[in-house]
């Protein structure tokens, strides 16, 4: 089964919603595998965190679970339809959450709908027939979560708060550190800032959420964080398979040789090539400051997803060449730059007068090359798999 878009205005998030039903499920019904799964970042009707929820069931009563399916939507989830989702992007036209739930019996995983699912806008009509299905827009984000055939995942483990808590999260601090230190997690702590990550700001029932590469590192940092004597009381945690930091969402490299380059208002730039724009946002950091640095004639090669808009957003970002920096030659006497007296007149200096031939001195441009560099971790795509974390998979690029 799997759920999506049941965000409220209330800071509800799916992912809870998802744990009340996996709590109340009848007896008989055994819970073998949950997965969480983020979505096509330019949907239209996204929701906060872009991310459906799908889970494997096993059961020798299906017409009993399907009614507890059945009155779990009418009860829980149906009242939730049509709260307004706060957006962080103001110019974003706002949806109202039209939750999704789907039922199948049995599933292929289809790699083909999944890349489609990350990569353009998908409707209802696309949707394969489920054996049952409840709800609008949701049922969308639902099927894609169930279909992920999961050929690179991760994982998260999630806990939430017991809903008489709303204050500042308390976290146990030596937990904190010790699940940041260990093997196996990631995304911990923002390297930059120090803070770390783990817990969600602003209002949410997720008390925290710790990323990692396989399920042991994973439930490991669960049980050390829920089992912490700081820490406030869980209402109940789970562990998620998820596409988080697979890259999954990102073509091969495209190489560009930079033609314009034009700076946006807002600060941010935009690269014109003769195939393809490339915009990097502001808070994209070393790859906004790289790039506003970058003259014509240099290359770049990049990876990032394109826009609506057909302009590609620099997710990844190194260069290959640049175009030397020319001046003119400094008189010897004053130190001064010469100038030029038009073309083929010849150089002279404003100060003594000294007159030379025509020249250009080229001097080497200190930008980093052949170095991949992504946008801060509170910038980036949960999509999107750290570079500093994985040297290898960094040569592999
Ligand atoms: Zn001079």
């Amino acid at each position: 089964m799997g759920l999506d878009d049941t965000d409220s205005l209330q800071g509800g998030c799916t992912t809870e919603v998802f744990f009340q039903l996996l709590e109340q499920l009848p007896e008989h019904v055994e819970v073998l595998h949950t997965r969480l799964v983020r979505l096509w970042p330019f949907a239209q009707q996204r929701t906060r965190g872009n991310a459906a929820v799908a889970a494997e069931l096993k059961t020798e009563n299906t017409t009993a679970l399907l009614k507890f399916l059945n009155d779990f939507w009418m009860r829980c989830i149906l009242p939730l339809k049509g709260e307004v989702q706060p957006s962080e992007h103001s110019e974003r036209p706002q949806y109202p959450s039209d939750p999704g739930m789907v039922w199948f019996e049995d599933v292929k995983p289809d790699a083909e709908f999944y890349r489609k699912g990350l990569t353009t806008e998908i409707y209802e009509k696309d949707l394969p027939a489920a054996t049952k299905s409840w709800g609008g827009h949701g049922k969308i984000g639902a099927t894609l979560a169930v279909h992920w055939p999961a050929k690179r995942s991760t994982y998260e483990a999630i806990a939430w708060r017991v809903s008489e808590n709303n204050g500042e999260r308390r976290l146990d601090k030596e937990a904190i550190k010790f699940i940041d230190e260990m093997d196996g997690t990631f995304l911990c702590r923002d390297q930059r800032s120090g803070s770390s990550m783990v817990a969600p700001r602003g209002k949410s029932p997720v008390l925290f959420g710790v990323r990692a590469w396989n399920k042991q590192a994973a439930e490991e940092a669960l049980q050390r964080l829920i089992t912490g004597a700081g820490t406030e009381p869980v209402a109940g945690c789970m562990v998620f398979e998820t596409n988080q930091a697979t890259n999954d969402h990102l073509d091969t490299a495209m190489e560009a040789r930079i033609e314009e380059i034009e700076i946006l208002k807002g600060g941010h730039t935009l690269l014109h090539s003769s195939e393809d724009r490339f915009l990097a946002f502001k808070e994209t950091g070393e790859i906004s400051t790289t790039c506003q640095r970058l003259q014509p004639g240099d290359i770049i090669q990049c990876k990032g997803m394109r826009a609506p808009d057909e302009s590609i957003h620099v997710e990844f970002l190194q260069i290959r060449h640049l175009v030397p920096k020319r001046r003119r030659p400094l008189c010897p006497t004053c130190d001064k730059a010469l100038t030029s007296m038009g073309k083929n007149q010849g150089l002279r200096c404003k100060k003594c007068g000294l007159k030379v031939k025509d020249a250009w001195e080229e001097t080497q441009r200190t930008l980093p090359m052949n170095r991949w560099i992504q946008p801060p971790p509170s910038s980036r795509r949960h999509l999107a798999k750290p570079l500093d974390e994985s040297q290898e998979w960094q040569n592999n690029l």
